[in-house]
């Protein structure tokens, strides 16, 4: 269960068949078999509602252990299925691949404990977001913009350290 949060009701919610079905049919395609322990590492993240450490993921599954997570997630991310979102603190975090997901965000990130949110913007931001960027990116001669919008700050645990330490 994730221990981190101390909560369980997180694993109540697995991923949807729909995005197991789609993974396996990923990972046929490179000849790869979608273990159950695959499985377990994509509800874990399909769970959480932000991109977990291999650590939490450990943690929150006793079933796998953290060499398995360590795998897992590498193989995972190598096939796209996972991304790997880089805290502050130089420890990736995984969660599934947009194209997965279909849920269009960007990340909080605590400068301080490396915590990593997700958040989405308004459509009409976004849009708007999406239209600079290809100004900025064309201007400079780059291609592709990957219109991630990062914001760092301290999280609500951190505040309240500096708080009270
Ligand atoms: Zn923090
Ligand atoms: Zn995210």
């Amino acid at each position: 269960m994730i221990a981190a949060t101390g909560s369980h009701d997180l694993r109540q919610s697995a991923a949807d068949p729909v995005v197991h079905d789609r993974i396996e049919a990923l990972l046929r395609v490179r000849r790869r078999r979608y273990t159950p322990r695959c499985r377990e590492v994509i509800d874990v993240l399909a769970s959480s509602g932000r991109p977990l450490t291999a650590d939490e993921v450990a943690q929150a599954e006793d079933s796998l252990s953290i060499s398995t997570v360590y795998r897992t997630t590498g193989v995972l991310a190598d096939l796209g299925v996972l991304r790997s979102v880089a805290g502050v603190d130089g420890v990736s975090r995984f969660e599934l691949s947009e194209a997965l997901s279909s849920h269009h965000h960007h990340h909080l990130l605590c400068r301080q404990c490396g915590l990593v949110l997700d958040y989405e913007l308004p459509a009409a931001l976004e849009k708007a977001l999406h239209a600079a960027a290809l100004r900025i990116t064309r201007r400079a001669g780059f291609t592709g913009p990957a219109e991630r919008f990062d914001i760092e700050g301290l999280c609500p645990t951190c505040t309240e350290l500096v708080a009270n330490p």
